[in-house]
């Protein structure tokens, strides 16, 4: 099956795989705050994974993990519908995703969880760190490869940070999709990607 190779990278220890919120209430049809096409990329995200395993890599599975009530929702001043509610099933991995190596909340205190390294407090703007970098660090990981849903927010958010960390990062972009809230939005992050120094590849087509 299709797994998009990153050719500056090439799995190892050194290099860490990072699946960003493959969830059911973005990656199944009818989720609440569902992502096109995040279905299609399951199976090659698994496939993804289970080359990195096979090589070495640490693999590092985010989940969006939010109280019912938070600033990051419409309904408590937000701009984003109720979604990954802690517990429920939206917030589950979608059923197809073979979930190997550690998981990585976010948004559970009510922050903002766009980047899997760190989170934002809507109503402070304080950043708080995850245990994600500390983990790169204490496993001596140099590049990571950021893949899952979406393309224009999380994604890319934890490609920046990982920048910002000093990281190697590689965005292969057959391994996930946009949410488009306007148009031009997914050419837009991949500038803004590209501009900070992720190579972003285009890969094989998912599925
Ligand atoms: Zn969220």
């Amino acid at each position: 099956m299709a797994t998009a190779q990153p050719v500056e990278a090439g799995y190892g220890p050194g290099v860490a795989l990072l699946v960003i919120d493959l969830q059911n209430d973005f990656a199944t049809p009818g989720g609440s705050l569902y992502v096109r096409g995040g279905e299609e990329i399951v199976d090659a995200v698994n496939a993804q994974a289970a080359v990195a395993v096979g090589a070495g890599s640490p693999v590092f599975w985010t989940q969006d993990w939010h109280p019912e009530v938070t600033p990051h929702f419409v309904t408590a001043g937000g701009i984003w519908p109720p979604h990954c509610v802690a517990g429920t099933p939206g917030a589950d991995f979608h059923p197809d995703a073979r979930v190997t190596g550690e998981v990585i909340r976010k948004g559970v205190d009510g922050a903002d969880g766009y980047s899997g390294f760190s989170t934002r407090d809507p109503r402070s703007g304080l950043r708080s760190s995850t245990v994600l970098g500390d983990r790169l660090a204490a496993a001596e990981v140099r590049t990571v490869v950021v893949i899952g849903l979406a393309g224009d927010y999380c994604v890319k958010e934890t490609a920046l940070d990982g920048r910002r960390l000093g990281l190697d990062v590689v965005v292969p972009l057959a391994l996930t999709r946009f949410v488009n809230l306007r148009p031009g939005d997914d050419a837009a992050a991949v500038a803004e990607l590209r501009a900070a120094g992720v190579l972003v590849e285009p890969g094989p087509p998912a599925g």
